[in-house]
């Protein structure tokens, strides 16, 4: 998986969350189930979790999560959208 794509599905899961959640809150209709606030969260979570270990620098392999999108790794420098040309950085297997 590349950062690209990764990014890409954060976002599906972090909107497809909040938007189950918002469709299915607890009412007095559904005897105020949690499911789909419950479902929201653990979509939630499971983008944090496909964040942490899918969006990665491709250059010197260190996960960039939490560091927001900018354009460059904070762990090397180099840009996050270049492919790893084998110049310099560490490889990982
Ligand atoms: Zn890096």
């Amino acid at each position: 998986m590349n950062l690209k794509t990764a990014r890409i599905i954060v976002l599906i899961l972090c909107g497809l969350g909040i938007i189950v959640a918002l469709l299915f809150p607890p009412t007095i209709e559904n005897g105020h189930s949690m499911y789909g606030v419950q479902t929201g969260i653990f979509l939630i979570l499971l983008a944090v979790v496909v964040g942490i270990f899918g969006i990665r620098c491709p250059h010197c392999g260190r996960s960039v999560f939490h560091k927001g999108g900018g354009d460059f790794c904070p762990h090397c420098g180099k840009r996050l959208d270049e492919k790893d040309d084998g110049s310099g950085g560490e490889k990982r297997d």
